[in-house]
């Protein structure tokens, strides 16, 4: 073992006391996406303390922020991002609270431990991942442009990285029709509800003709008020998903036509609303296999393959512009559902705590690796590069 990924490890757990209080401390005041106040004061507050430079309210976001550290002139830049967002009426069920733990515990061993190399470790607090999605202003406004890598971690119900993401589209329908009397005057009235049904219906008939990897679901948020008034309103929320943009490209727009043919149908209108976006993951497996070996190095025995089945990340945006790789830590039962009452109990139990500090330990030791071996990383970038081309080709 290399002496100074050695010496980290003793920091990581010379440090146990603070990760493991800011994990709780987030997991005990769950916060709204846009809304994560608290999270973000600690978060910033230690890593200003440990010779960071803080800067809050990134790309216009009042929950976003860096905090960096500059080891020398030169060399690469380390991106570790994290995310502290709670789930509606839930709390921390996406165990969101262990990331900002763990990526302040990494950042400040790594930085602690770069010597002479030179190296920037560049911390990225990335608010609401599960709503409007943080990175996206993020992304646009150029804020990861400067990294050479990102890597992120994510509690899990099995040790692994995931090879892949879904694309998705997050879409809303709003039908207007027209208001009448249903029982006196139903003659008079273009039922909104009627349109929206049968874009759910046509969806339906969809599933048949589609690729096994696409995902149709939604929910209807408007159907009206009372029965016997015609809807002249009626909402859905759809996500569509698929494993990669070009092929969900044209789903959405047939889900798009099955909505625009349902208006046509029942003498309605539709306003169809993009509310995100989410590419597919960009996998650069040299940088899978870096953290993997990291985790393996950190102490992790129980690694598993990626996952087959995956849902969407707005890392995945991520991913499209600089190589990027999530280390998922199991601090659940294998088999358990996130967003569940059991991932918000684990989150404060002995396995959060151990999967947070392990975590910690791993991705500091690839951060190291990154700055240490120049030819680790311009294979990691060359793979990236490859791998972004043939996901344009598909
Ligand atoms: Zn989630
Ligand atoms: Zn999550």
């Amino acid at each position: 073992m290399n002496p100074t990924k050695e010496q980290i490890y003793r920091d990581v757990d010379a440090l146990r006391g603070t990760i493991l209080s800011i994990n709780d401390f987030i997991h005990d005041n769950p916060e709204l996406g846009n809304e994560e106040f608290k999270a973000v004061e600690l978060l910033t507050r230690t890593l200003a303390e440990h010779g960071f430079q803080v800067e809050t309210g990134v790309a216009g976001l009042a929950t976003a922020f860096s905090a960096i550290y500059q080891n020398k002139q030169g060399g690469p830049v380390i991106g570790l991002l994290c995310e502290y967002d709670a789930l509606e009426g839930l709390g921390h069920g996406c165990g969101h609270n262990l990331q900002g733990a763990s990526i302040v515990g990494a950042a400040i061993a790594l930085a602690r431990n770069l010597g002479d190399l030179p190296a920037t470790v560049a911390v990225y607090g990335t608010p609401a991942e599960e709503t409007t999605s943080g990175k996206l202003p993020m992304i646009r406004a150029g804020v990861f442009d400067q990294l050479d890598v990102a890597l992120m971690m994510h509690g899990g119900d099995r040790t692994t990285v995931d090879g892949k993401s879904l694309a998705m589209n997050m879409v809303e329908f709003v039908f207007t029709g027209k208001a009448a009397h249903a029982a006196v005057a139903p003659e008079k009235g273009i039922s909104a509800l009627d349109g929206l049904l049968l874009m759910f219906h046509a969806i339906e008939y969809m599933r048949e003709h589609v690729r096994t990897d696409v995902r149709i679901h939604g929910v209807i948020t408007d159907g009206g008020v009372v029965p016997n008034i015609v809807p002249d309103r009626a909402a859905a929320q759809f996500y569509i998903r698929a494993a990669d943009r070009p092929y969900l490209d044209t789903v959405v727009e047939r889900v798009y036509n099955a909505a625009r043919g349902a208006a046509l149908a029942t003498g309605t209108q539709v306003e169809i609303h993009e509310m995100k976006t989410c590419e597919n993951k960009i996998n650069v497996e040299s940088l899978n296999q870096l953290l993997l070996q990291n985790a393996r190095e950190a102490g992790i025995q129980d690694i598993s393959p990626p996952r087959s089945s995956t849902g969407s990340t707005d890392f995945a945006n991520v991913t499209y512009r600089i190589p990027g790789a999530c280390l998922r830590v199991a601090f659940v039962p294998f088999g358990t559902s996130s967003h569940s009452t059991e991932w918000v109990e684990a989150g404060v139990s002995e396995a959060g705590h151990t999967a947070v500090i392990l975590a910690a330990k791993a991705l500091a030791g690839a951060g190291f690796d990154l700055a240490a071996d120049p030819a680790t990383l311009s294979r990691i970038k060359e793979d990236f590069r490859q791998a972004k081309d043939a996901s344009y080709l598909l």
